[in-house]
């Protein structure tokens, strides 16, 4: 199930509602709310109703009448969008303003502002050019042999083990025959469909969109396997690996991590046997007491009442074994207000190294663990414009899923 999707569905729909109730309180806020309206409208039908219900001869009529009248009302006002959702989170809108009278809650100005900082961010995070050139690489009898990149053809220009069979350099012809084609070894054996679903990847043109939902501006790449678990493997299963590193949008960009942040933590708590290795920084509370007091009295002392700021200089007084008599001068609060209060946890071990230690121990392992994570990402994300021949079943190791001619490519 497309389950970020509908989280983030789900997530406005209950900002709406909680507005709606915010706005009730506040009483003089203009804003369209279709429950509200819904039920205003109800309620005029239903005085309309008793009004004439004193008139036998009408009864009849009436009723019919208002039921239709409130049917119709209640479809038209319950299937027009729900206050505008993102009418608080559009890119113009003004959180002060929000059509006028009602000031937006502390959390939702929070929400709004947090979007506008993450819409800031891509253009900057986003890739700079596409991800795939699509040039074709054929064996010197002509042979489509896969795709490359355009540095990788380069290179092999540069190298003079290929040439340019076209002007526009869209073709790229090898001078040797080559010495591995990515399907070769799984011929003859029981995965020769495994190579076949390779070569067909390899083979296939890739367009540069959302794998997820086609968009075509502002791509960002997503590792299918967390990066920070496949950094963790042998050579062989992390370099070349284009199959698993597919385009992704900022919005499912941002679903996708949410997905597999949650994954990361399922499989840490399920592998992590010793829960004091889980913190990275081991925070020391009473000096952090000291640090945040001292803090509050250079930056704050004029805001708070006169018993804090008593409070808080005895904390400092002990701390510095000052007696009642000795000034807290500014030099010892901006001592206190610098302190360390953490330091690196020695027994820390990262999620990623608990999990590939676990479940990747030997190939067998890894090929499970990978095919895993290529499952969650179909499962939880639907994706529709997945490049021809990517398939959970294409080989997890780069000797067989990528195309190598030479030892130097
Ligand atoms: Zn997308």
């Amino acid at each position: 199930m497309k389950t970020g999707f509908y989280y983030r569905r789900f997530h406005f729909f209950s900002q709406n509602i909680l507005h709606t109730a915010h706005c009730t309180q506040q009483s003089q806020c203009t804003h369209a709310h279709p429950l509200l309206e819904a039920q205003n409208l109800a309620a005029t039908a239903m005085t309309s109703l008793r009004l004439v219900s004193s008139n036998m001869l009408l009864i009849g009529a009436t009723i019919t009448a208002a039921v239709s009248l409130s049917t119709w009302l209640w479809v038209s006002t319950a299937t027009r969008p729900i206050c505008k959702r993102p009418s608080f989170l559009a890119d113009d809108s003004d959180s002060d303003n929000h059509d006028g009278e009602c000031p937006l809650p502390e959390s939702l100005k929070r929400e709004l502002e947090k979007e506008r900082r993450r819409q800031a961010k891509i253009p900057l995070l986003a890739m700079k050019k596409p991800m795939y050139d699509n040039i074709l690489m054929v064996d010197p009898q002509g042979t489509l042999l896969c795709t490359i990149s355009k540095k990788k053809a380069r290179w092999y220009v540069n190298k003079e083990l290929g040439v340019w069979t076209d002007l526009e350099e869209t073709k790229l012809q090898l001078l040797f025959e080559p010495s591995h084609r990515s399907n070769e070894r799984h011929k003859n054996s029981k995965n020769s469909e495994k190579g076949d679903v390779d070569e067909f990847f390899n083979k296939s043109i890739k367009e540069n969109v959302c794998v997820v939902c086609g968009h075509d501006q502002y791509h960002m790449r997503h590792y299918v396997v967390p990066y920070t678990c496949r950094s963790l493997f042998p050579a062989k299963y992390k370099m070349h690996m284009a199959h698993d590193v597919v385009i992704l949008c900022p919005d499912c960009h941002l679903d996708c991590k949410r997905m597999a942040t949650h994954r990361m933590k399922y499989l840490e708590q399920t592998h992590r046997k010793d829960l004091a290795t889980a913190i990275p920084t081991i925070v020391d509370r009473q000096l952090h007491k000291v640090k945040s007091c001292a803090t509050a009295l250079l930056r704050h002392r004029h805001k708070l009442p006169a018993e804090k700021i008593y409070d808080y200089e005895n904390l400092l007084r002990n701390h510095f074994q000052l007696n009642l008599h000795e000034v807290l001068t500014k030099g010892i609060l901006k001592k206190a207000a610098e302190l360390e209060t953490s330091q690196p946890n020695p027994v820390y071990v990262p999620a990623s190294e608990v999990i590939v230690a676990a479940m990747c121990q030997d190939e067998a392992g890894i090929e499970s663990f990978v095919k895993g994570w290529r499952m969650h990402f179909l499962e939880t994300m639907e994706p529709q414009y997945l490049p021809k021949g990517w398939s959970v079943n294409s080989s997890v190791d780069c000797q067989s899923a990528e195309c190598k001619f030479t030892t130097k490519c």
